[in-house]
């Protein structure tokens, strides 16, 4: 299924890049709930953390080293959250995989 993140992998649709590589992308989430947020997402077409399959380790690897870069990069020294949000329930709006690197303020626990 294709969302609004493939038209930004593909360029159709401007977006703030700040990492990519062969299989993923990060950018910066359009309306930032912190001081940084940034969404990594793999650049196939994987719709939830609930579709994965076995061929996708190195992907979700990959996104997950993204994460790490893009935090180090952002210079988010002093931690950071990390949030994937899955289906109906777990809140997710867009129907691509994505983690949202969130930090630059003190994060709240439990999140709503
Ligand atoms: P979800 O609720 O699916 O986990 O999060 C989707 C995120 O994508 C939201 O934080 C939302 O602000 C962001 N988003 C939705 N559409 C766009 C867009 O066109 N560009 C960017 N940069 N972010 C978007």
């Amino acid at each position: 299924m294709s969302s609004i993140f493939t038209k930004i992998i593909q360029r159709e649709i401007p977006a703030d890049i700040v990492y990519e590589d062969d299989l993923c992308l990060a950018f910066r989430d359009i309306a930032p709930k912190a001081p940084t947020h940034i969404l990594v997402i793999p650049k196939k077409e994987i719709v939830s953390l609930a579709d994965l399959t076995d061929e996708d380790e190195t992907i979700v690897g990959r996104c997950i080293m993204a994460v790490h870069k893009v935090a180090a990069a952002e210079g988010l020294n002093g931690g950071y959250r990390l949030i994937c949000n899955c289906g109906d329930d777990g809140g997710q709006e867009v129907p691509h995989l994505h983690f949202h690197v969130m930090g630059g303020r003190q994060m709240k626990w439990p999140p709503g």
